[in-house]
Order: structure tokens, then C-alpha cells, then sequence
């Protein structure tokens, strides 16, 4: 008889402290289909006791200098660096992405988002504008994003706060002073009390990169958060909480909270004392966050999906434009957000397009993670695998032609692997703009090529869809490459090239592909109130 397994065992983080939790959540390796780990299943007291702790810790992070902060964020990327090989390892087990995708672009990433807002942080400035005709001086200033709570609270405050007290030394400015307040702990009331909590909740497809790229820019302004990343890939943020403390990041500062969506993500969103949710996700869970969350007036930041055109002119140059038409549309299995999944191409260059991008297509192999020849790995989940499938199966109902991949090339896989989340990337053709396959999501490598004529055209078709978040364009003629980048409904456009990022610069979506934009300061602005302030003098 085979030796039982050991499975993986997630804790929350709570308050600087791993803290197991009564039920929990398979994980799966997507490689294999086979239970590897276990995930904490939380819900409302689990997100109760982390708000807590983030509450408590809130007065003294959020009076820290941005220099102190940024301090603590490098520190935290020296770790994540240190810890890269281990942490590639883990985040290509639990999504089934390629080794090689998890070691250059996954954690790589991560380290750079804190990195990178650990050096934003030292560099907002605020406005400020004269009225001297009424002797004014109008002037901003951006804090946390605290609430203040007045009156009976629902919880028994019983622990010593750390507070903010001056101390005498001027070059030491502030310094944490422990306090109690008797009358508080008897009544469970407060007359005012900063909180500065912000809510968390990222995707499984690009897990620690895209969870840090909130976590840090929250942390720099000096929020405290909660974090709650997808119960499908929960292993790298655990991973994440084991460095907080000698990163000297304090206990509460940084709470992750695992479990599902409508069990902790709804407890997190609906939560009166988060004043606000960064979400990167799905638009119909964005719907519900967005339902969940009115009651009270939250601040939200929505990243959602894309159906994102390439749109390619007789001019390319297609040396380039193939290869990197074929990346736009199967890195990460097709599991970015950003990913091509309706390529236009102008009917003059259409059949030697085709010809060429098929080849390129097949080129793109499929195989295990950690195998360093594969450009592709495993698909998230069954459920998702069989989702990707049947658009499929529906384009070829509708009578498109599936030219390569699902159904039509052989995939092979060693013995263990054949019950792991695998499919081949995917072209379809003779596919009509009104299908399912070009107007909705489909978050795999299933990607369709059409034709079209002019320019006035493709845009219009371009466009006819509900999102709007990444388009690339290809042309060798600069003047059309300005004007159809600008009449494009989307909130990021390559032109000759795709996913090359500018951290400073803004990053959403338009339409239903997201509200609100991140980046250097479009995350600071999220992140922080901003107050108008007015002096007559
Ligand atoms: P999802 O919406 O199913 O889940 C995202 C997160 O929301 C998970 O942590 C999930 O547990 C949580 N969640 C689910 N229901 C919830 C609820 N009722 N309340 C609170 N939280 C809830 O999305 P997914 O399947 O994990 O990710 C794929 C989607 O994410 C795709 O649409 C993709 O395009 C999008 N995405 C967008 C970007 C971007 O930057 N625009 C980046 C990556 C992924």
C-alpha cells in the first residue's frame, strides 16, 4: 500500500501570527489533478479578528515617516528575493504555470512591486493654488484612508493599542508608546478611533505578483490591510507572511485571510470598517462586490477582464508581430487578463498571416511545469479546463474552423501528468464577431483570427465588445499607429510590441473591464484621501 501523503497545511495570518482555522479547502496541483494542500476555509470571525488586528496596528504604521515605510518594503523584497528559487517552485505547483514563467516573471515581479513602491512613496507631492484677490491659499494634503468610528463598537477592545506619542527626543520624532484605556475595556466604547484598513482580494492567475502589487502601495501610504488572495492559489502569500516578520513589517500590518469568495471575500467586502476594496477579478464577482459593498459607500478599485484585439495592418512587420502575437496569446496558458483573443488582420497579408501564425502556434509546446522546453503548462482547474473546451466546441457548432490545437493536434503527456488541467493553444477561423467565442471571456489559449478591410472598419470591430482593457496594434506607418491607438475603447495600447509595463503609469481598464487605474500614483491616489485645505491670511 502506497504511503498516505502529506498535505500542505495554510494558516491565516492574523495579527503577526499563523492561526489555523476549523474547516479547509483542497488545493490541487494542476499538473497532476491531485490534492496537494489545504487551504483555510475562514469566513466572518476569521475577517473580524483580522480587521482587529489591522485596527490596532494602524496608528502606529500609519505614523511611521514614508521613509521608515519604505525601509520595511525593501526589506521585504530583499526576502522575497532571497526566497525566489523556493517561491518560483511553489507558485508553478499551485497554478500549474511553467517553471520558467514563475522564475522571470512571477516572483521577479513581486519583488519589484515592493521595491518599486518602497521608492514611489519618497516622491508625491500634493497641490496647491493662490487665491490672493481673497487672500487664500488653497493647498491638498493625502493621508490614509482612515475612518473614524465613534460610539459602541461590536467588539470588546482587551488588548493594549500602540499609539503615537511625541516623543521628547526631536530627532526621533514619534516613538510607539503602549497604552490602556480602562474605561474602553469595561464599556467596549470609544469616542473616535483612526482605521485605516483596506481590503485585498487578487485572482489566481498571476497569484503573489498581482496580491503584491496591492499589498505594497497600500502598505507605503500607510494603511493597514487585509488580505484575502483566490482559494485556488493560496501557497505563495502563506509563503509571504513567513518573511513579514524579520522584513520588520509589525503584527497587523499585513493580515492574509484565506477562502473562498462568498465566504471570507464577501465577510472582507461587506465589512463596515474596511473603507475600501482593491479587487483584481472577474466582472460578474465585481457586479456582487459592487452590490455587496454599497451600503456603505466603499471607495473601490476594480481590474477586471478583457477580450483583447491585436489588430494587424498589411505594414507589419511580421517577423515580429507573429512570435509575438502567439506569446500575447498563449503565455500563461492564455491566463492573463492582458492576453490576445481576437486577432484582425488586414485581408491583403490575411492567408500568409494565418500560415505563418499556425506554425508558430504549433511550435508553442505544451508540457509539465518544470519541464524548461515548455511554453505552456497546466490550465487552473478542471472547471476551468472543460470551460475553455466548451467554447470550443461551441465555435465549431456555429461552423468556425478550429485550425490548430483542441480536437485537432495530439497533445501527449507522461503517465502522471494525464489526469492534469493540460490542452493545446488553440486558433479558430471563419468566426463571426457576434459569437460567443469573440465576445466573451474565455481565459485560456483559445485565441480567433479574422479578416477585415480598412482601418474605420477594424476599429468599429475592435470596439464592439462590452470590455475595453489591452489592445496591440501593428503597423509600420506611425501616423496610423497614433490615430487608431487613440480611437481604441481600451485602457492600454502596444503598438508593435505587448506587455511591455511602465510601473509609473497608469494600468485599468475601460467599459467593463475595470473602474479606476493603478500605478505610482494612480495606487498612492487609491490609497490615500485626499483633503482640500483652505487659509485665508
Ligand atoms: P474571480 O472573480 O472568480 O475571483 C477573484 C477573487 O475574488 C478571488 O480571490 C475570489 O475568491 C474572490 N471572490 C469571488 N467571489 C467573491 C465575492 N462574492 N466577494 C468577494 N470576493 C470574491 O476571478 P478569477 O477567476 O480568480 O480570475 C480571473 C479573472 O480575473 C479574469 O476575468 C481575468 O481577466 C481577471 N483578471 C484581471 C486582471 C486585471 O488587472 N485587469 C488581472 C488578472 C486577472
Amino acid at each position: 500500500m502506497a504511503a498516505p501523503v502529506e498535505l500542505l497545511m495554510l494558516e491565516n495570518f492574523i495579527g503577526g501570527k499563523f492561526i489555523p482555522c476549523n474547516s479547509y479547502i483542497d488545493s490541487y496541483d494542476p499538473s497532476t489533478g491531485e490534492v496537494y494542500c489545504k487551504v483555510p476555509n475562514s469566513g466572518k470571525e476569521e475577517i473580524e479578528a483580522a480587521v482587529q488586528a489591522a485596527r490596532e496596528a494602524f496608528p502606529g504604521w500609519s505614523s511611521r515617516s514614508p521613509q521608515e515605510r519604505a525601509q520595511v518594503l525593501s526589506r521585504v523584497a530583499d526576502l522575497l528575493e532571497q526566497s525566489l528559487e523556493e517561491l518560483a517552485q511553489a507558485e508553478s505547483k499551485d497554478q500549474g504555470k511553467t517553471l520558467t514563467m514563475a522564475r522571470t516573471v512571477d516572483i521577479p515581479r513581486a519583488v519589484h512591486n515592493f521595491r518599486f513602491f518602497a521608492s514611489s512613496v519618497l516622491h508625491h507631492t500634493t497641490e496647491c493654488t493662490q487665491m490672493d484677490h481673497l487672500g487664500c491659499l488653497h493647498y491638498t494634503v493625502r493621508t490614509p484612508v482612515g475612518i473614524v468610528i465613534s460610539g459602541n463598537l461590536p467588539w470588546k477592545i482587551t488588548e493594549k493599542r500602540m499609539m503615537p506619542r511625541i516623543d521628547s527626543d526631536p530627532r526621533t520624532s514619534k516613538r510607539l508608546l503602549p497604552i490602556t484605556n480602562k474605561k474602553k475595556k469595561k464599556t467596549g466604547k470609544t469616542s473616535a478611533l483612526d482605521s485605516g484598513i483596506a481590503g485585498l482580494i487578487s485572482p489566481w492567475n498571476l497569484p503573489l505578483y498581482l496580491l503584491t502589487w496591492k499589498i505594497a502601495p497600500a502598505i507605503a501610504a500607510g494603511n493597514t490591510v487585509i488580505a484575502k488572495p483566490s482559494e485556488l492559489t493560496s501557497v505563495t502569500a502563506w509563503m509571504l507572511c513567513k518573511l513579514l516578520d524579520k522584513a520588520g513589517v509589525p503584527p497587523g500590518v499585513i493580515n492574509i485571510v484565506f477562502g473562498t469568495g462568498p465566504r471570507a471575500g464577501e465577510a472582507l467586502v461587506s465589512h463596515p470598517e474596511v473603507p475600501l476594496i482593491s479587487f483584481t477579478g472577474s466582472q460578474p464577482t465585481a457586479e456582487r462586490i459592487t452590490h455587496v459593498s454599497a451600503p456603505h459607500c466603499k471607495k473601490l478599485s476594480l481590474e477586471l477582464g478583457g477580450k483583447n484585439p491585436a489588430i494587424i495592418f498589411e505594414d507589419a512587420n511580421l517577423e515580429e508581430c507573429v512570435p509575438t502575437t502567439v506569446r500575447s496569446s498563449f503565455a500563461n496558458q492564455g491566463e492573463i487578463c492582458l492576453c490576445t483573443s481576437r486577432i484582425f488582420v488586414q485581408k491583403s497579408i490575411y492567408s500568409e498571416f494565418l500560415k505563418r501564425f499556425v506554425e508558430a502556434t504549433r511550435t508553442w509546446k505544451v508540457g509539465v511545469p518544470s519541464d524548461p522546453s515548455a511554453c505552456m503548462g497546466a490550465l487552473i482547474s478542471k472547471a476551468h479546463l472543460e470551460k475553455v473546451r466548451s467554447y470550443i466546441k461551441r465555435a465549431h457548432a456555429e461552423g468556425a474552423h478550429i485550425l490548430c490545437g483542441e480536437g485537432v493536434d495530439k497533445l501527449s503527456l507522461p503517465l502522471r501528468n494525464q489526469e492534469g488541467y493540460f490542452m493545446l493553444p488553440t486558433v479558430i477561423t471563419d468566426i463571426k464577431d457576434e459569437s460567443c467565442c469573440m465576445q466573451e471571456e474565455i481565459f485560456g489559449p483559445v485565441t480567433c483570427v479574422v479578416s477585415f478591410d480598412t482601418e474605420e472598419e477594424v476599429i468599429r470591430r475592435a470596439n464592439s465588445v462590452k470590455y475595453g482593457l489591452a489592445a496591440t496594434v501593428w503597423s509600420s506607418n506611425v501616423g496610423r499607429v497614433h490615430r487608431v491607438a487613440k480611437k481604441l475603447q481600451s485602457g492600454l495600447v502596444w503598438t508593435n510590441c505587448w506587455l511591455i509595463r511602465e510601473l509609473n503609469l497608469p494600468f485599468g481598464g475601460m467599459k467593463s473591464s475595470g473602474i479606476g487605474r493603478e500605478g505610482a500614483k494612480d495606487s498612492h491616489d487609491f490609497f490615500t484621501e485626499i483633503k482640500t485645505i483652505t487659509v485665508k491670511h
